[in-house]
């Protein structure tokens, strides 16, 4: 079935349509689900009941006792997750949460509600594990688990990105997130995963990346692009890979290397790092940032999370320098210290060109790029002429794992306001930690699902609608690899002409390198308005400085 168009998806229907939630199923159709996982991939990370299977069919092929293995599991859980037993007894039913979740907004379906969605689980948590719901059962909101129920849980939990905007507005502190990884850890025990999580994860098992690049491959793209840096800037940067006793291990996510927009921030990384000369090392082996077990179970996260740390202590850095990325910083900074300890073979981190310490990675000792790269120009240690990017009208995305899941805001507006003239914000409503969700971290760029991801994506859209129509704005900045991978087709379609960057390929572009030739293009190859003659500002005030200088000597 074809995606409809936008005047047709714009049409959402938001009034309930009487029935009660109880007795209404899910429809699979095509565009509104996903594809059942691959059994390989099911298979390769020892995870159960591996076998070829379609969502939308009725035989889930599922064990014969698969009820009593989830109800096992949802017990095991409640004593071990004290937030989920309170989450499920505390909710009023208030319906602050209602209207915030971007998959309600953008399908109207009642069930993309948190307060509902949460309900899917609660109405089974109350029908076995509380004498209220087994004394009056329907009444107080109980349900048995049926393979009905089950097919619900599938379809509208794998509807949540889990990006936890619906917990900011909730007066009891409920994370709807949270909710939402146990279920997902329940489905996956009996083998219901999707196969956009499970492929990833099974490949970053196998080569240490979610797309699978070998060694000599990731090596190779990167050659590529330096290749590319060379014909730009006239400069070729000789980066090293595995080196043992580098200062810093960076770690970015592998879509950084293999996919516009994305391989310009990659590109950026090079030349920044080069610019300030840098003791550092990239690896092919922790050469993926980006953590799926998110998506899937807290022992898989801590699995992922785990290998950079393992890479780190193999190579002997002091500590690692982490890329644009979202979901590994909601993992570094919520969940690591708890499920994978402190990594305390590492260094606190203090940076070697301005003597910051970062005192917030103390305990993870992973310092983001962004509040790197701040602090680098907080202390003036990088060469600018922000008037490079002159030809942009920037609006920047507060990625959700990245502003609500470690409270970055500021770092990365100061890094933009500091490479170009011309930033302007979303409304507030939209922004900082009450930014709108992609939308895809609930189904990447996949291609079954195209319909619900442009829906869920809608009111992030919207708001860039907003500023495009108001302030003409051209270009849509974040710093997370799932955003750049998503926006591109997400703005194409609700806002045409929007292209999208990563901050680091700004500060790239403004980026006033020593050696540079005179450049006509960027780092897209896209001819400047205005070519750059020489190392810009900066050279020219060096260049007089030189000649006042021959000129006293003269005297
Ligand atoms: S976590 Fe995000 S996607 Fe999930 S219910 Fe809340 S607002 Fe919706
Ligand atoms: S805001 Fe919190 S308490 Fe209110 S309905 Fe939503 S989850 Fe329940």
């Amino acid at each position: 079935m074809a995606t409809p168009k936008p005047q047709e998806l714009a049409s959402i229907q938001h009034q309930p349509h009487g029935d009660w939630w109880m007795d209404t199923k899910p429809e699979f159709r095509p565009g509104n689900y996903l594809y059942a996982a691959n059994p390989k991939s099911v298979e390769y990370v020892g995870l159960p009941n591996a076998r070829a299977w379609d969502p939308a069919e009725e035989d889930w092929k599922l064990p014969p006792n698969w009820e009593e293995i989830v109800l096992e599991g949802l017990r095991v859980r409640l004593e071990r997750f004290r937030t989920l037993r309170i989450f499920m007894d505390c909710c009023v039913r208030c319906g602050a949460c209602a209207d915030k979740c971007h998959f309600f907004i953008g399908t109207g379906d009642a069930k993309n509600m948190p307060v509902l969605r949460a309900e899917l689980l609660r109405s089974v948590y109350k029908n076995d594990f509380t004498l209220a719901g087994k004394l009056l059962r329907r009444v107080a909101g109980a349900r048995p688990l049926t393979l009905a129920v089950l097919k619900e849980w599938f379809f509208y939990f794998f509807q949540c990105s889990e990006c936890r905007r619906c917990s900011l507005f909730c007066p009891y502190g409920i994370d709807t997130a949270e909710i939402t990884i146990i279920v997902r850890e329940l489905l996956n025990l009996i083998g219901c995963n999707i196969d956009w999580i499970a492929t990833p994860i099974a490949n970053c098992h196998r080569t240490g990346n979610h797309l699978g690049l070998q060694p000599h491959t990731l090596k190779e793209n990167c050659d590529y692009l330096l290749d590319d840096i060379e014909e730009y800037t006239g400069i070729r940067i000789e980066p090293s890979w595995n080196r043992k006793g580098a200062e810093i291990l960076f770690v970015t996510p592998s879509g950084d290397i293999f996919a516009e927009p994305g391989i310009y921030t990659f590109m950026g990384y090079l030349m920044l790092f080069e610019h300030i000369g840098l003791d550092y090392t990239w690896s092919t082996y922790a050469s993926e940032g980006g953590n799926f077990g998110f998506f899937t179970s807290h022992e898989m996260m801590k699995r992922l999370n785990g290998k950079m740390y393992l890479e780190a202590k193999r190579l002997g850095v002091k500590w690692i320098l982490g890329g644009e990325c979202g979901h590994m910083w909601r993992v570094v900074n919520q969940y690591m210290d708890t499920m994978n300890g402190p990594p305390d073979f590492l260094e606190k981190p203090v940076s070697p060109l301005t003597g910051t310490k970062f005192e917030n990675a103390n305990q993870t000792k992973m310092v983001h790029i962004t509040e790197f790269t701040a602090d680098l120009i907080k202390h003036n240690k990088l060469n600018i002429d922000k008037s490079r990017n002159d030809h942009l009208k920037v609006t920047f995305h507060d990625s959700c794992n990245v502003a609500r899941g470690m409270g970055m805001f500021e770092e990365p507006r100061y890094v933009i306001n500091a490479v170009c003239n011309n930033f302007y914000e979303m409304p507030p409503n939209t922004t900082h930690e009450a930014t709108f969700c992609c939308g895809s971290g609930s189904g990447l760029n996949a291609g079954e699902y195209e319909e619900m991801r442009f829906r869920g994506g809608l009111p992030r859209a919207n708001a860039v609608k907003y500023v495009a129509e108001k302030h003409g704005v051209n270009m849509l900045a974040c710093i997370c690899a799932i955003d750049r991978a998503v926006f591109p087709a997400l703005m194409n379609y609700w806002v045409p002409g929007m292209d999208v960057t990563g901050v680091t390929e700004m500060v790239a572009n403004a980026l006033v390198m020593e050696g540079e030739n005179p450049k006509e293009y960027n780092l897209r190859g896209e001819e400047l308005e205005q070519p750059i003659a020489v190392n810009g500002p900066q050279a020219e005030e060096e260049a007089a400085g030189d000649e006042a200088d021959s000129e006293e000597g003269g005297e």
